[in-house]
């Protein structure tokens, strides 16, 4: 599919974490995504990710808020993500960040969040306090920045690309 110029989101359109994630990976892959370039569903990687999720954690329930679904709030509000990942990131917690603020804009009195690795038998905190907040707000008015550019943001080095599912519209792969 050719991305074309008129898919992008309004700008007081919610953003959930698929847009944080790729924010984080690579801002360019989040101004394709919005503009309907979407291979994800040809990825290995993003699948095995989904079944990991599935088969550690069946017993909880995710929270859909329709722009962004968590894994799962347990008591008093904390909210937790699942990855595939073996290596904990900066990115991840990103992602649980804005979850945070989703929740709190819908009057939820959110006190910290959790990502889980499964494959690693791992956690990280995430905490939610005043700076967080300041920091997941300006995520997301980043993202929106890059969702309104009229071109696309320039390539990571072809390094840093290595596994992305949009390396054959940016690269020709
Ligand atoms: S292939 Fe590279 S430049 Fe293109 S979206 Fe992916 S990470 Fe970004």
């Amino acid at each position: 599919m050719t991305p074309g110029p008129h898919h992008r989101a309004e700008d007081n359109e919610p953003l959930g974490g698929v847009h944080i994630k790729y924010l984080c990976h690579c801002p360019r892959q989040l101004w394709l995504y919005m503009r309907g370039y979407r291979p994800e569903a040809r990825s290995d990687r993003v699948a095995f990710g989904e079944v990991v999720a599935d088969d550690s954690f069946t017993r909880r329930r995710e929270v859909d808020l329709d722009e962004a679904r968590i894994d799962w709030v347990s008591a008093g509000a904390v909210v937790h993500e699942t990855k595939s990942s073996r290596a904990p990131s900066a990115d991840h917690a990103a992602q649980v960040r804005h979850y945070c603020l989703l929740l709190e804009r819908r009057g939820i009195a959110v006190r910290a969040g959790v990502v889980h690795y499964p494959l690693i038998r791992r956690t990280t905190d995430v905490a939610w306090d005043d700076d967080a907040r300041a920091e997941a707000e300006a995520t997301e008015a980043e993202a929106r920045t890059v969702i309104a550019a009229a071109t696309p943001p320039e390539r990571l080095t072809r390094g840093r690309c290595r596994g992305c599912s949009y390396l054959d519209y940016c690269w020709g792969d």
